[in-house]
């Protein structure tokens, strides 16, 4: 096989082939999942995904998501609620996802589903094994995999101990009413929880916990609810009534928070990383799909003009870099014994370090709307 060879059908590869397909590219997308399944993500769209999902043509507004516009942080029975400086979505990722990859089949790439990549070798080219078939040979690979390594590319980042899991509640008419326009964010010690309102009537509830608290919960996922409700009185309001909507939660472990991809000499300049496989955000800041978008803008441009993935990776560290290390710093404070609820007390006496902190986690505007190349 020759040509574009995209690994994976997330927000990252869909959004790189639908750039590529438009600029008039032969392009095959290959995902593993066969029919739409859900994702572990608090589904928070910030602005500034939105945007980049617009540039290609896409309107994620018109999918029936829930406006954001405050955030909420609560600590035991505190909490501070502020305006966020920008409009967020709360759109489950099974509807996204699939409008893009859809929207990307319109654009006229071959998307290849059920499908998935074993392994890659760099011995003497690019081998890409999909599936037992034999390998493909394509000029150029977009690895967007996202969370999960692949064999033979496996991100060098250091796993976090950190645990994830989400699921979805119907609220009480009430609770449902009351969190209409927020994103609320629960901390305590060893982790924290997010809850939002997405479609359909439905309310997304995603933590992230350390290890040691599972295993303290017997590791199930029930005994770290209650538990957590026990310490939070408000998020045991808010979900007083609540059917949950999944039979089990979603879980990942072992995400390497805070990596970004730094080129080394060994990598091949046909090898573009995007998305979560380029750059991992800690989760709170609702800026990881922001991240893969932007990434998946800057591959494709660099791509068309026909520079290296190393030129790209180079310009991506560079645009992400400062903002992964003051979520990774903020959420280091935050999870402190006794610098966490210092840093909260502070921030009820100043609501909008909430806003300050928000703007502080973005991919920033300059890296967005300047033309990849063109930035300095
Ligand atoms: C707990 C948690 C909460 C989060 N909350 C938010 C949030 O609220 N807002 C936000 O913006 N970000 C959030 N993020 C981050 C966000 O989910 C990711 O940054 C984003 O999904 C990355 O997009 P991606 O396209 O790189 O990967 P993904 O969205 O993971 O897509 C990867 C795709 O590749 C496919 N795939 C995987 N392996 C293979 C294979 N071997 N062959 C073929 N296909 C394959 C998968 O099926 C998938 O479709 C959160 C992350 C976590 C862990």
């Amino acid at each position: 096989m020759s040509g574009i060879l995209i690994a994976g059908g997330g927000l990252a590869g869909a959004a790189t082939a639908i750039a590529l397909a438009q600029a008039g590219r032969k392009v095959t997308l290959i995902e593993r999942e066969a029919v739409p399944t859900h994702k572990i993500c608090g589904e928070f769209l910030s602005a500034e995904a939105q945007i980049s999902l617009s540039r290609l043509g896409f309107n994620c507004r018109t999918l029936g998501g829930e406006r954001i516009t405050h955030v909420r942080l609560i600590r035991g029975n505190r909490s501070i609620t502020a305006k966020l400086p920008f409009e967020g979505l709360g759109l489950t990722r099974k509807t996204l996802d699939e409008s893009l990859l859809r929207h990307a089949a319109a654009a006229g790439v071959s998307v290849q589903r059920g499908h998935a990549v074993q392994r890659i070798s760099l011995d003497g080219g690019l081998h890409v094994e999909v599936d037992r078939s034999p390998p493909l040979n394509p000029e150029t690979l977009f690895l967007a995999t996202g969370k999960h390594e692949t064999r033979g590319v496996a991100r060098d980042g250091k796993p976090s101990r950190l645990v994830g899991f989400k699921t979805y509640f119907r609220l009480s008419p009430a609770q449902h009413m009351a969190l209409a326009g927020h994103v609320e964010l629960f901390l305590f010690p060893g982790g924290y929880a997010g809850l939002q309102r997405v479609e359909n009537g439905q309310a997304n509830f995603c933590l992230v916990v350390e290890a040691g608290l599972l295993a303290r919960a017997g590791s199930k996922f029930p005994a770290l609810l209650a538990h957590l409700q026990n310490i939070c009185p408000q998020l045991a309001a808010r979900l007083a009534g609540a059917e949950v909507l999944l039979s089990a939660p979603l879980t990942i472990a072992r995400v390497p928070y805070g990596f970004v991809h730094r080129p080394r000499a060994q990598d091949p300049a046909n090898l573009f990383r995007l998305g979560d496989q380029a750059a991992v955000i800690p989760s709170f800041t609702g800026d990881g799909m922001a991240i893969a978008l932007h990434s998946a803008a800057l591959a494709a441009e660099y791509f068309l003009r026909g520079e290296t993935s190393e030129t790209y990776h180079r310009r991506l560290a560079r645009d992400v870099s400062g903002q992964i290390q003051r979520a990774t710093a903020l959420h280091a404070a935050l999870s402190m014994p006794l610098l966490g609820p210092v840093l909260f007390a502070m921030a009820r006496g100043f609501p909008q370090a909430l806003a300050i902190s928000a703007t502080f986690t973005r991919v920033p505007e300059y890296a967005r709307l300047s033309g990849a190349i063109r930035h300095p």
